[in-house]
């Protein structure tokens, strides 16, 4: 049903509903002047138009207010992260007492390690993908070492089978089978960063749970980009930061998930700080420590608003879209990828990317034969902002917020130039 041309491409366009929100995104250019085709939303989204009002809205209002504005903001600042619960439940498919919006990613999953990562003498490993993001796996194993074990016998890898990629649920149920004794966390990439491969994260949970494991997310690539459905996949925690495919600017604040199950659980370990205390009886400043219910309980410090800002600037996009409309359109742009990357044939390259649109987001990453960095370069210098990861891949992602089929055509027009295949 695709065609490789760019009639085709400027077509497809025109027919896509979700067409009008490109101009309200800031899209990059060239020194001189030229539009670049940005493929790199999964790592570092682009910036809505609007999130500058949003953030100077808050400017203003600390430069009339001072500390009032903490209750007279036209957003006040007390129950800022308040604004977003809604949007953010909607997003991750969690319910309100499930989420929370609050410092940076590895952070978040630290604080929910220190809750739900309980090792005992027998019962003490994790076990994350072979191929973890690296703060992820430096996470878990400083972890380890901080409960008195060893990191690297207290870890176990999810690890693809000889000359692929991607990883087999059989395998991990195998290695729980095995090992599921010694298990106490499961600690998983929902979309991993390197492959692109969007677990089935409700059959993780169960096969963790079915074997007494703690089972938690690292959903940085998943959040706006699939349909997670957190509550339903019945993990324990979740973590994610906002700054990828939600477009709340470079380092922004990050998100966190705790099942409803948990929510009411006081005896529930934690480390705490005055912001995961009861809201009524914060300002009394003596008071014994009681913890909010839900996620919540979680928060240690009144966040920074400005960057608070930005997050709820991109979440009123993704709010007024709706994640249905931009996985619907996600699917089709990444298959028009998947599609023209195909004519470039077999020996040229191969998308490690799983095949099924089912598990998968946007991002498609591709092998390129006998390729280096020096090619990406050329990419690049092309006007391509793509990213490459060692040894041998490059990563791209059509954004269906902002991202046409236009791009992805001359995408795959220049990738032909430079490894001279026109
Ligand atoms: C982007 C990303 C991170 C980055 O962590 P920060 O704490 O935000 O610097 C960590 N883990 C995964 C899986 C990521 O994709």
């Amino acid at each position: 049903m695709y065609e490789a041309t760019l009639d085709y491409a400027k077509q497809q366009d025109e027919l896509d509903e979700l067409s009008s929100y490109r101009s309200q995104f800031h899209i990059p250019k060239d020194k001189h002047g030229n539009t670049l085709i940005y493929m790199t939303g999964n790592s570092l989204g682009l910036q809505p138009k609007q999130t500058k009002s949003y953030i100077n809205q808050e400017l203003e209002d600390w430069a009339n207010l001072g500390v009032e504005g903490h209750t007279e903001a036209r957003t006040p600042w007390l129950p800022y992260h308040e604004f977003l619960t809604q949007s953010t439940a909607r997003i991750v498919g969690a319910k309100p007492i499930e989420v929370v919006t609050m410092n940076t990613l590895t952070t978040n999953l630290h604080l929910m390690m220190a809750s739900f990562y309980k090792p005992t003498k027998t019962r003490y490993k994790i076990l994350i993908e072979s191929d973890a993001f690296p703060s992820d796996k430096y996470a878990v194993e400083s972890q380890l070492r901080h409960h008195g074990f060893d990191d690297k016998a207290g870890l176990i890898l999810w690890t693809p089978r000889q000359d692929e990629a991607l990883l087999h649920y059989e395998d991990l149920e195998a290695i729980l089978e095995d090992q599921g004794d010694d298990i106490a966390l499961i600690m998983i990439g929902g979309v991993n960063y390197y492959t692109g491969q969007y677990f089935d994260l409700k059959r993780i949970t169960q096969l963790g749970h079915k074997h007494q494991c703690i089972v938690g997310f690292d959903c940085a690539h998943g959040v706006g980009n699939v349909e997670l459905n957190l509550h339903d996949s019945g993990a324990d925690f979740a973590v994610w930061c906002t700054y990828k495919y939600l477009n709340s600017g470079p380092g922004s604040l990050a998100g966190c998930f705790v099942h409803e199950r948990h929510a009411y659980n006081k005896a529930l370990n934690r480390f705490t700080g005055w912001w995961s205390h009861n809201k009524e009886t914060r300002f009394n400043m003596r008071q014994e420590f009681d913890v909010i219910p839900g996620a919540e309980g979680w928060q240690l410090s009144n966040p920074p608003i400005l960057s608070m800002a930005a997050v709820k600037a991109s979440l009123d996009i993704f709010n007024e879209v709706g994640i249905k409309k931009l996985t619907l359109k996600s699917k089709k742009i990444t298959g028009y990828l998947e599609f023209l990357l195909k004519t470039l044939g077999e020996d040229t390259i191969k998308i490690i990317t799983p095949t099924s649109p089912e598990e998968r987001g946007c991002q498609l990453s591709i092998q390129v034969l006998d390729a280096n960095k020096a090619l990406h370069n050329k990419l690049t210098k092309a006007g391509v902002i793509s990213d490459w990861r060692e040894p041998d891949v490059i990563r791209c992602a059509p954004v269906p917020l902002y991202n046409t089929f236009q791009d992805v055509y001359l995408l795959v027009e220049k990738l032909k130039e430079v490894l001279n295949k026109n």
